[in-house]
């Protein structure tokens, strides 16, 4: 009997996980296809100094141009790019992309910006990595100090030491390196005191309840206190009201961006200055 059973329960371990790899192969030649036939393209959410409610730079964001089901946000792809390990190749060439847009404002003498693009933990534990950054940024002719990385505290836990010579290699050379969701990992600011980092982001969930919940303004004030005592720079994501911007800066927050000044827009909405308004 239980020799049968178990012999039903491999039958079923195997069948499901036939499926489960079928699915998998077919998600990485679709996704292979897609970067052949040029259906990805980089969006720009506008990132804010919140001192002087200037633009000085933007988040690089993916989206998919799917011929059959229209505009594919990252949440609906990234996770099958990581399972099926595409992520690297995509990363590289959102990155390509991102580099290549700051080289062409470059020659239409449009004002300097930096760009932050998303890292994965499948890019941060490729030691070569290092070297297809120099390589791209000499080859584009664009200056280390426009480009930011955002990583996130679980991507980096996955192999900290690894993690860790990068980010030091990418912040030696003028990089800024971003922790990304800051507040949903599990890492401490006494954590990051031994990471290269220059900026933390704290997360949309502090910030989408600044105005009602007493805890999260005590949360968001605390970081930025101690981030600023670390000589860390502070950004929040995800402001959606006047209020939250407000309040932002009269917590001496650094940077910030949200739905209440742009959402992610293309390189030719950036281009033709969309994301600024006159906040009083
Ligand atoms: P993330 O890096 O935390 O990016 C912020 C996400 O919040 C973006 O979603 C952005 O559009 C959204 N957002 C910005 N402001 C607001 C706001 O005020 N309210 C609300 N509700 N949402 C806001 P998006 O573009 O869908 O990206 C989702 C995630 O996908 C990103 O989260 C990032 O983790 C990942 N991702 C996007 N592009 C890339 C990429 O090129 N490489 C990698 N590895 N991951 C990427
Ligand atoms: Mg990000
Ligand atoms: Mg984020
Ligand atoms: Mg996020």
């Amino acid at each position: 009997q239980a020799k049968s059973q178990g012999k039903n329960q491999y039958a079923f371990y195997t069948e499901f996980m036939k499926t489960h790899n079928d699915n998998l192969i077919k998600a990485e030649e679709e996704l292979s296809k897609a970067l052949e036939n040029g259906e990805f393209e980089v969006y720009f959410q506008p990132q804010f100094d919140l001192s002087s409610n200037q633009v000085f730079g933007a988040e690089a964001l993916v989206r998919w141009n799917h011929p059959e089901r229209g505009l594919v946000f990252p949440n609906d792809f990234i996770p099958l790019a990581e399972n099926t390990g595409k992520i690297v190749d995509l990363g590289y060439w959102v990155l390509e992309n991102s580099i290549a847009y700051l080289a062409q404002r470059k020659r239409e003498n449009r004002p300097a910006i930096q760009l932050h693009i998303n890292l994965a933990s499948e890019q941060l534990s490729d030691p070569h990595f290092v070297t297809l950054v120099q390589a791209l940024l000499e080859q584009y002719q664009v200056p280390a100090y426009q480009l930011g990385f955002e990583v996130t505290e679980t991507s980096i836990l996955k192999d900290i030491n690894l993690a860790r010579g990068l980010l030091q290699a990418f912040k030696d050379m003028g990089i800024c390196i971003a922790i990304d969701d800051f507040g949903t990992g599990y890492s401490s600011l006494a954590q990051l005191k031994n990471l290269p980092v220059s900026l933390l982001k704290i997360d949309r969930s502090f910030i989408m309840d600044l105005e009602h919940d007493q805890d999260d303004r005590k949360i968001v004030e605390a970081i930025i206190a101690m981030a600023h005592k670390l000589n860390i720079q502070v950004l929040a994501e995800g402001i959606e009201t006047r209020e939250q911007w407000k309040m932002l800066q009269a917590f001496q927050c650094d940077s910030g961006q949200g739905y209440y000044v742009s959402k992610a827009i293309t390189a030719e909405e950036f281009n033709q200055g969309k994301p600024i308004v006159h906040l009083s």
